[in-house]
């Protein structure tokens, strides 16, 4: 009997120039050799990066590759986000993250929707079951939320309004993730919940994005990567190690599969694979 194969997603993000969108259509071919289960494309709130978003949909699904759309409802009416819906059935896609998101500055707070479990509420009320439903999961908790227990039953919330399974925000300590799939479980919520991994590529750009979002990154981590300044190919090659352990250990304690956030990048998802030997 041939072994399962562990499931590997990844994620993209909408390019905004046709350059991007070429250096894009490469980087999707060679990471299509990692036989994706999916890939997913993110969406950006109040309307900045849709049209990408469905067009680098298409583009995945013209490859013969399943393409999950991400979609996000705040600032979003209910008209609208049908409107949406139907265009994203009549293109094939049967598979969404459902996201609240979160809005660039200067959109106001408008909209019909609050939570991400308005949002799976709406789309399961409005076309049953024609999408597989995916929505966030924060190990780390979610950096608005009041308490972890009440990101918890925030979670809870969303797989008790449809939802089908979760991708996690990354987070470099396996424990939080471990714990979070426990907690859940306890509560009664057993949902797949598949690791969101980042390849660590740039030190200053991992910085940002994780003060933005509320993923910690452990201080030997960061400490480490401050020692080495510039050395872009020491970061890289830190970055690596790091991150297969992480993967190794998340594989091995029973993670359901790995969400790898490509950046839109090849080398450092191919080569994590490569050395998980998947
Ligand atoms: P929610 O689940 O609605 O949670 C948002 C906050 O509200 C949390 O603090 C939660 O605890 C709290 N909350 C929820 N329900 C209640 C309630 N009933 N009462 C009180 N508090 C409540 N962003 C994008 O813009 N585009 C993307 O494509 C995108 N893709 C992502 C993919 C993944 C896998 C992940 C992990 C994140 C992604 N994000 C994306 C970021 C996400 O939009 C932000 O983290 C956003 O701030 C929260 O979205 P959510 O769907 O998790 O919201």
């Amino acid at each position: 009997m041939t072994p399962t194969r562990f499931p590997v997603s990844i994620e993209f993000f909408p390019p905004k120039t046709p350059e991007g969108v070429e250096k894009l259509r490469v980087v999707r071919q060679q990471l299509y050799a990692l036989k994706p289960e999916f890939c997913s494309v993110t969406f950006g709130a109040g309307g900045s990066t849709q049209e990408g978003t469905f067009s680098t949909v298409s583009a995945i699904l013209a490859e013969g590759v399943p393409a999950v759309s991400h979609f996000s409802c705040i600032g979003a009416t209910r008209e609208r986000v049908r409107e949406q819906l139907a265009i994203l059935k009549t293109m094939g896609v049967n598979r969404l993250v459902a996201l609240r998101g979160d809005l660039p500055s200067g959109y106001g707070t408008g909209g019909e929707f609050h939570y991400a479990s308005d949002l799976v509420a709406f789309i399961r009320s409005e076309t049953g079951d024609d999408f597989h439903i995916e929505v966030a999961a924060y190990p780390e908790t979610h950096p608005q939320a009041k308490s972890p227990e009440s990101d918890l039953k925030a979670f809870a919330a969303k797989v008790h309004a449809g939802a089908n399974s979760a991708i996690t925000q990354y987070f470099y300590n396996p424990d939080a993730y471990f714990r979070f799939v426990e907690e859940a479980d306890a509560i009664g919520v057993q949902v797949p919940v598949v690791p969101g991994i980042m390849p660590i590529a740039s030190s200053s750009q991992l910085m940002r994005f994780s003060d933005t979002c509320g993923a910690e990154i452990p201080r030997w981590i960061r400490l480490r990567l401050q020692s080495f300044g510039d050395d872009t190919a020491s970061i890289k090659a830190f970055g690596l190690d790091v991150v297969t352990d992480l993967c190794e250990q998340l594989r091995s304690g029973g993670a359901p599969g790995l969400h790898f956030y490509s950046m839109n990048q090849s080398v450092a998802t191919m080569e994590i694979c490569r050395r998980l030997g998947l």
